[in-house]
């Protein structure tokens, strides 16, 4: 029997990372008003790479549009990991930086979890710490990784169930795919954790009440892989004749799902606004407010 098409929700996120980011702007004005300093977040970046470049922009404009202090420090691609570590070392002691974020990726030798664990835990707003990463496997209050933490925020908004509902991760990265299938599970999911080995991938999904695309692959899942009224959540960008595309074949899951974030639009805006969040609420632990 033939199924009915459905009406997909298209989410748009810039619309609702404005929401939250306005929530944030009036927490800040009011410890503004009460005569504290507002938080500040410091980004480093190491080497040129043009998207890190526009990222750690978009993340400065984020921040000055909550009234959020900013700071950029930018290494040539040829320092040591030493000198990183050693900058990272002096925004550790300085008491007036509540977040460090290191723009990932690092340049070619340099080893991002040395680099993650230099980061005092208290300020590792990025979640990659190693006490911040044992905290949230063992349901424990911490900083998580942003986009994770920016899924669930949308999947909660939009009133997605997920208590005893079938999630199938795809990619099993330390910075989405691991943390989004913990907080998938502590919200009470049965989760599936795939990867570049799974075999059946397609049918794993066909299964899935909630899919999370993360493998950079581009338009891997495909409409015949969603069950009907699944939700279905694109992270990937892969860069394809100088156009960005998603994991997801959006068209094709139209009609389908329930619900579909685009890859542009998607959960990129609320992301960095769950960095933004992150870092307030590194600030409220540190200064008590
Ligand atoms: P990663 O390269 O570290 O991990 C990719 C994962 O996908 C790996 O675990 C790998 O096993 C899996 N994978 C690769 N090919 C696969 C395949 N054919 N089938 C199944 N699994 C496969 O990447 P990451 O840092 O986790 O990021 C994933 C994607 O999400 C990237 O495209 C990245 O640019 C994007 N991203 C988006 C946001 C956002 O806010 N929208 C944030 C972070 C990352």
């Amino acid at each position: 029997m033939a199924t009915e098409p459905r009406s997909t929700i298209v989410v748009d996120g810039l619309a609702l990372a404005n929401e939250l980011r306005a929530e944030l702007a009036s927490e800040i004005a009011g410890l503004v008003a009460a005569r504290r300093r507002p938080p500040c977040l410091a980004v480093v970046l190491v080497g040129d790479d043009p998207a890190s470049a526009s990222y750690i922009k978009g993340k400065r404009r984020a921040c000055e549009r909550v009234g959020m202090g900013s700071v950029e420090h930018k290494l040539a691609a040829t320092v040591s990991e030493a000198a990183v570590l050693e900058r990272i070392a002096a925004l550790n002691r300085d008491a007036g930086i509540d977040g460090i974020l290191v723009q990932l990726p690092l340049p070619k030798g340099m080893r991002p979890n040395q680099v993650a664990a230099a980061i005092d835990p208290s300020k590792d707003v990025d979640g990659l710490h190693p006490l911040n990463a044992g905290r949230l496997l063992l349901g424990e209050p911490c900083l998580a990784p942003c986009t994770p933490l920016a899924i669930l925020k949308l999947l909660e908004r939009f009133e997605i169930p997920l208590a005893g509902a079938h999630a199938v991760v795809i990619g099993r990265s330390a910075i989405v795919g691991k943390p989004i299938s913990i907080l998938l599970l502590q919200a009470h999911a049965t989760v599936t954790m795939c990867h570049s080995r799974t075999r059946g991938l397609a049918e794993h999904c066909r299964r899935a009440d909630v899919i999370v695309a993360a493998a950079g692959v581009q338009r891997l899942v495909r409409g015949d892989w969603v069950k009907p009224g699944a939700a279905v959540i694109d992270i990937g960008v892969s860069e394809v004749d100088g156009e960005l595309v998603g994991d997801v074949d959006t068209e094709g899951v139209m009609g389908v799902a329930s619900l579909v974030t685009p890859h542009r639009r998607g959960v990129g805006p609320l992301t960095i606004t769950l960095l933004l969040s992150n870092t307030l609420a590194a600030y409220r632990a540190r200064c008590g407010a």
